[in-house]
């Protein structure tokens, strides 16, 4: 244990191999106990205080330094998020921090390469362009787009760097490829963002609703807390709606695995058995809501029978969830990417809301819903306008909430970039490709490998007439195309705050120095203001704050009186004990667990951040349409009918593919590839393909594949089994290929449309087609063998011992995991 001394390197459990660790069960009336979690490559001889960055869980962990150099991590045990628990990414991602390849001086494009420059070179570069641009063009020819993992005070500033200072409204962050249709369901419904539970809820509820939800790969720590409930001695009922057999719905009472594409008519025949069961609470309808009429009518459209027909569910499974979902007198609902990244996702995402709204369960113990925020700041990236809205959930189509900005940053109303909605980085693409776009942003986040249809994407990026600054730690995909490049300080390397999916707010401070002349985000943005000599009415400087502490000061005057007040937080407040949830002012001075406690909603015409849409064409409510039937507080009850997903498997890509995580990557690998132990856990991309498709088209386990749809085309080893026949599912996270066998990204393949509620893109379904893809002459004969043994139904021994060697020859290396070519074990065996 810490304390002690250590004298080599030291883990409190192997995270790699038992992901959730062992079980403290608890019987949900007390505390979930702590169970500190620790890892160690030298003594430290201090602690700094931090959180984990890589998911929205956001676990409270301790840095430990030694000699200048991060040398350990261990979970704080008094933060509620984890009470000590780390997962594997939060145990050993951080390792990249030390990674060799850092960038560490500013790179400038000569020509063909990049070569380094200083930061003098750098920024006047980069400002003499920024003027240019706008001198020449306007302030909408420029455009910034920012990943999910900076900190508030980051966001904050740029936000009204560009909002108020360039004036462009072409601001947005990589949240839009995840959260998106979380938020806009959460403005669709209750009028505007913010999560109504927490996790506490989980801790006393007595059912879970997972929809389209890794949850234990996502979220590791949050799954290690459900998994301790289901232990104990009043186990939740577990519902799991997901088309692949993932280890939360191998652990679930029901799994609903529906086609992708179709959740809308699943949750449509939920909400039908739910209210036909006449289990729904009418006293709270009536004094709460608005819309039940026209939701009752929709789904009445909606039998089991016809789900089944249109989604492959059956009728007595759908009708085993909704017995579940219509008896229980608490339920927490958590809701992620395979919702938000499928068609009609605000639309599905919404009538999650609405089944907690119809049968009551919101805005008390043991019930909330969880439209979760997957990137660990993307609540932040939200709040603070980087995302779609205004900063503190502000409306930019309320006049009132544009002059509440205007006098708080000391500019005439006109000057700040709301005369529309803020542009969703679809629509830069496209911009960008006609040619009014000029200048991109790009911090912190690789679009080269996580936007759909990369082919289009690579072909945006390296367009003639366009400046790319790339703003970054490590030379990315993206940053290959860039003219110039940022080096800046990771996590641990800089102090800020940032916000968990429960709307938890953590302190990190700098634990270390970056490497070089690497500088924090927030530095490089301060610098950028000043030399562009941003100003406000009275001639002071716009951004009047020149650190982080300053920054959050700015921002809880901004968010004061919205929903997401941080007025009662400061960083002392943050510092030593666990993170503290918004809103916190005074009236909730050590924050609120649970929004909408008296039933009343952030709807009114003055409160709310959007008027909304209409579900199903994404038009927009006017402000007069929306004040003519003022809800006033009355959370919206918005009903959507189904409609089929443009592209379905055909004779020519017969096949659907689906998109996601492996437990041990985030994002697209910036990071975990630069831990030794993650990176070998799960080195390569894959295929998974059912036991019956492998059969049709005669795959053997860890055989070359490749993938094709109408975009592109991708190429990875087969993984053969735990997953419904007629799909395929590739992890996004693999950007670079090889020379030898080709593309990886499983984003060649994706659709390039999006959700029209939310702009979110579309990566969880497309038609596509597989085929054996050229193996070398060794592989290939050792492939055959295994195709025999599984001709022959037998000879396991022989087919193992064919695979491994065949994987040594393709140098899969890693420890053995079931069927993850050259990955780790026990993602699924903890889960069997
Ligand atoms: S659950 Fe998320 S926040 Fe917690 S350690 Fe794992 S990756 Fe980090």
């Amino acid at each position: 244990m810490f304390g002690t001394q250590i004298t080599e390197s030291y883990e409190s459990r192997d995270s790699i191999a038992h992901i959730w660790g062992y079980r403290t069960p608890y019987a949900g009336q007390g505390q979930w106990p702590v169970r500190v979690d620790e890892r160690a490559l030298a003594d430290a001889d201090h602690w700094v205080q931090s959180a984990c960055v890589f998911c929205s869980n956001g676990c409270g962990l301790d840095i430990g330094v030694r000699d200048g150099r991060m040398v350990a991590v261990r979970g704080r045990a008094r933060d509620w998020g984890n009470r000590g628990r780390l997962g594997p990414k939060g145990l050993h991602g951080w390792e990249a921090n030390m990674s060799p390849d850092r960038l560490t001086r500013p790179l400038v494009r000569r020509g063909a390469s990049l070569r380094e420059a200083t930061w003098e070179e750098a920024m006047s570069l980069l400002v003499g362009r920024m003027q240019e641009v706008c001198s020449t063009a306007s302030s909408l020819a420029v455009a910034f787009y920012v990943g999910g993992q900076l900190f508030l005070e980051d966001y904050y500033t740029l936000a009204v760097i560009a909002l108020a200072g360039v004036g462009t409204p072409h601001l947005d962050a990589s949240v839009r490829l995840s959260t998106a249709a979380g938020a806009a369901a959460l403005m669709e419904s209750f009028g505007s963002e913010g999560q109504p539970g927490c996790y506490d809820d989980i801790d006393v509820t007595d059912a879970l609703l997972h929809v389209g939800h890794n949850v234990a790969e996502q979220h590791t720590v949050l799954w290690a807390r459900i998994l301790d409930r289901r232990h104990g001695p009043k186990p939740p009922r577990l519902v799991v709606i997901d088309p692949r057999t993932t280890p939360a719905a191998r652990e679930a009472d029901v799994h609903l695995a529906p086609r992708p594409g179709t959740n809308v008519a699943v949750l449509n025949g939920l909400l039908h058995l739910v209210i036909r069961a006449g289990r729904v609470d009418h006293a709270f309808i009536d004094a709460h809501t608005v819309g039940f009429a026209r939701l009752k009518g929709v789904v009445e459209g909606w039998p089991p029978e016809r789900v089944e027909a249109v989604s492959g569910v059956p009728v007595g499974a759908l009708r085993a969830a909704a017995e579940v979902l219509g008896a229980t007198p608490s339920l927490v609902s958590t809701v992620l990417l395979g919702v938000y990244q499928s068609p009609q996702a605000t639309a599905a995402a919404v009538q999650v809301n609405n089944l907690h709204l119809i049968r009551g369960l919101i805005g008390r113990p043991g019930c909330g819903v969880l439209q979760m925020s997957g990137q660990p700041a993307g609540a932040n990236a939200h709040e603070t306008g980087c995302a779609g809205a205004l900063p503190g959930f502000r409306n930019w189509a309320n006049p009132v909430h544009v002059n509440q900005l205007a006098q708080l940053w000391k500019v005439d109303p006109l000057r700040i970039a709301a005369w529309g909605p803020p542009t969703p980085v679809v629509d830069m693409l496209r911009y960008i490709e006609e040619g009014s776009l000029r200048m991109l942003w790009v911090i912190g986040s690789n679009p080269a490998v996580s936007l759909p249809d990369l082919t289009r994407v690579r072909a945006v990026l390296d367009q003639p007439g366009l400046l790319l600054v790339v703003q970054d730690a490590f030379m990315t995909e993206t940053a290959r195309y860039a003219d110039i490049v940022l080096p800046a300080a990771l996590w641990g390397e800089k102090t800020g705050t940032f916000t968990s999916a429960d709307r938890t707010v953590h302190i990190s401070y700098t634990a270390v120095s970056p490497p070089g002349e690497a500088r924090p985000d927030l530095d490089i943005l301060l610098e950028f203001a000043q030399r562009m000599n941003f100003r406000n009415r009275d001639g002071e400087p716009l951004i009047g704050w020149r650190d982080p502490e300053g920054a959050f000061e700015a921002w809880k005057a901004c968010s004061a009186g919205r929903p997401c007040d941080y007025s009662g937080l400061s960083y002392a407040r943050l510092s030593g004990g666990p993170g503290i949830r918004w809103p916190c002012n005074e009236q909730f001075p050590d924050g609120r667990p649970r929004l909408y406690t008296d039933g009343v909603f952030y709807t009114a015409a003055s409160d709310c951040e959007s008027y909304g849409h209409d579900l199903l064409t994404a038009a927009p409510v006017t402000a007069a349409e929306y004040c003519l039937a003022d809800p006033r507080g009355r959370a919206l009850l918005k009903a959507a009918d189904y409609t089929p997903p443009p592209e379905q498997p055909d004779s020519e890509y017969p096949l659907w593919l689906t998109t996601g995580r492996v437990v041990y990557h985030w994002l697209t690998r910036t990071k975990t590839a630069r831990s030794r132990e993650l990176s070998a856990a799960a080195p390569d991309a894959f295929v998974q393909v059912s036991d019956e498709d492998a059969a049709r088209y005669r795959i053997a386990d860890g055989q070359w594949l490749e993938v094709r749809s109408r975009r592109g085309r991708a190429v990875a080893r087969a993984r053969v089994g735990q997953i419904e026949p007629g799909l395929v599912f590739m992890p996004f996270h693999y950007g670079n290929g090889d020379p030898k066998h080709g593309p990886r990204a499983a984003n060649e393949l994706t659709l390039n449309d999006w959700d029209p509620v939310s702009k979110e893109p579309w990566l969880k379904c497309a038609a596509v087609r597989i085929r054996r893809a050229q193996e070398p002459a060794g592989i290939r004969r050792l492939l055959w063998l295994a195709g025999l043994r599984r001709a022959l139904g037998g000879g396991h021994i022989l087919h193992s011992l064919a695979l491994q060697i065949a994987r040594l020859f393709a140098k899969g290396g890693g420890r053995a995991h079931p069927g993850v070519p050259g990955a780790a074990a026990d993602a699924g065996a903890a889960a069997r």
